[in-house]
């Protein structure tokens, strides 16, 4: 970014958008439900299939894509519409992290130039990351204000109006779920956000006592983190069931039965919606009321579904990992991203709620989570119900997978270690049980430990971080 400061002028960010131009191609909510929402299957065809035909072709100028497009033998042109967007091979987010470390240190995957520094209004904003530097994606006014349209349409459907305060436990840093909660309510919702940031920013006390002094009656909240506020509610005799709470955007997880969701309607007394959405695609997927899978903001987002093994598409209805093309960014451009998430998508239907789309299933868990264990494909979100079901935990728990013995005998050691309500809970008799609830519901049996309540936190992260880790791996 070594331009001549001198002789540069202020940009405003009123004037980084067509704004009229950019509600037309991307509807907010109160226009979304009766224009793109409720589109046919063919005129989402055709629109889909312009604008990926346009981010291909922002793709081809960066040398993340054009050599890898290359190497695959495809040459501009080759790529005439959705219909051949299997020809283009996927790339996972290892693949990013090459990207950067070939060409520090924003990568070679999207633009950063000087002078696109000093010509676009940019945001740096990070994801992942457990050994060095995070991984960086930058943002432009349209990669910016479409997640947050995207947002703003779940928060929407899901209840949120003007007069709503939406209480935000994820904190306004480099990540980009409290900055994308955040646009999307304030910018095209118009609620009123109280950024209160995550329980390290503001303690779990603190939470409950603004939300009750300031009338929050939305939060935007991961299902491990509201789980935890009703902990600390009944540790210290707040009652939930006097704040106003109208309702709960969350991203819920593996919860096939249903019961994680019950359990967090009861003690917050409101609905919860389940969500999904990741940093470079934004909130893709929302719960409306019926709460039967989560509509797609099929106008930004392009959907597959593959075998982990194979890469394979798979029919609709199938679980595998979800592989993202975003229809609206070009900062940078995301063509074919294998979130290593997974999911299933369903057939596109008229939903009561009056919305047109594809559903996506719930969140089932992560593919490069996967432990095979005696030939059984375990996944540790695949634990949760299990673990949340039963009134002795407090829902906390780890896998911990590590190498036994040497040679021939070497073999996987899986372990979930699971935290009691308190120490009163029998020890030996909750591990018998949740020993045969995990076998029933992973099909192979494991060993299980308990520990305290709060023990595991230092490892699964929760209380410093709003997505708590599940495995823990000790092969290496
Ligand atoms: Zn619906």
């Amino acid at each position: 970014m070594s331009m001549d400061v001198d002789v540069q002028q202020p940009r405003y960010y009123w004037q980084a958008l067509d704004w009229d131009a950019l509600t037309r191609a991307y509807p907010p909510p109160g226009r979304f439900e009766a224009s793109t929402g409720r589109m046919s299957s063919d005129e989402m065809r055709a629109l889909q299939n312009d604008r990926f035909l346009a981010r291909v072709a922002d793709a081809w100028k960066l040398p993340f894509y054009r050599n890898r497009w290359a190497a695959a033998g495809l040459e501009p042109g080759d790529v005439r519409g959705l219909d051949d967007i299997e020809k283009i091979p996927p790339f996972t987010s290892d693949d990013l992290k090459d990207a950067i470390d070939r060409a520090p240190p924003f990568g070679d995957h999207q633009p950063s130039s000087p002078e696109f520094f000093a010509d676009t209004h940019v945001r740096i904003l990070t994801s992942g990351g457990t050994t060095g530097l995070p991984r960086v994606t930058l943002f432009d006014a349209v990669a910016l204000e479409v997640q947050a349209i995207q947002s703003a349409r779940a928060f929407w459907v899901q209840g949120l109006r003007p007069s709503d305060v939406i209480q935000i436990t994820y904190t306004n840093s480099l990540a980009n779920a409290g900055w994308c909660t955040f646009n999307g309510a304030f910018h095209w919702v118009g609620a009123t956000p109280m950024t209160a940031g995550s329980g390290v920013v503001t303690s779990s006390e603190r939470q409950l006592a603004y939300a009750r002094a300031w009338g929050t009656t939305a939060w935007f909240t991961r299902a491990e983190y509201l789980a935890r506020l009703a902990e600390v509610a009944g540790d210290t005799g707040f009652d939930l069931h006097q704040l106003k709470t109208r309702q709960i955007h969350s991203h819920i997880g593996p919860d096939a039965d249903g019961s994680r969701r019950r359990a967090l309607e009861e003690a917050w007394n409101a609905p919860v919606y389940d969500n999904y959405g990741t940093h470079e695609i934004g909130e893709i997927a929302f719960e409306c009321r019926e709460k039967s899978g989560m509509h797609l903001s099929e106008d930004t987002v392009y959907i597959e579904i593959a075998d982990i093994a194979t890469g394979a598409i798979l029919p609709h209805g199938e679980t595998g990992n979800l592989i993202a093309t975003s229809l609206y960014r070009s900062v940078p451009p995301i063509i074919r991203f294998n979130m290593r998430d997974l999911l299933a998508l369903h057939d596109r239907e008229e939903c009561p709620c009056g919305l047109h789309t594809h559903k996506l299933s719930n969140f089932r868990g992560r593919s490069d989570e996967m432990v095979k264990l005696r030939g059984t494909n375990v996944y540790p979100l695949a634990c949760m119900e299990a673990v949340s079901r039963d009134p002795r935990t407090n829902g906390e728990y780890i896998c911990v997978v590590s190498n036994v013995g040497e040679g021939l005998s070497k073999r996987e050691h899986f372990v979930v270690r699971v935290e009691r309500k308190s120490a009163g809970v029998d020890a030996e008799a909750l591990r018998t049980d949740m020993e045969a609830a995990l076998h029933r519901d992973l099909g192979v049996r494991v060993d299980v430990e308990i520990a305290d309540p709060g023990a595991l936190a230092v490892y699964t992260g929760l209380g410093t971080q709003n997505k708590a880790k599940r495995l823990l791996d000790l092969r290496k």
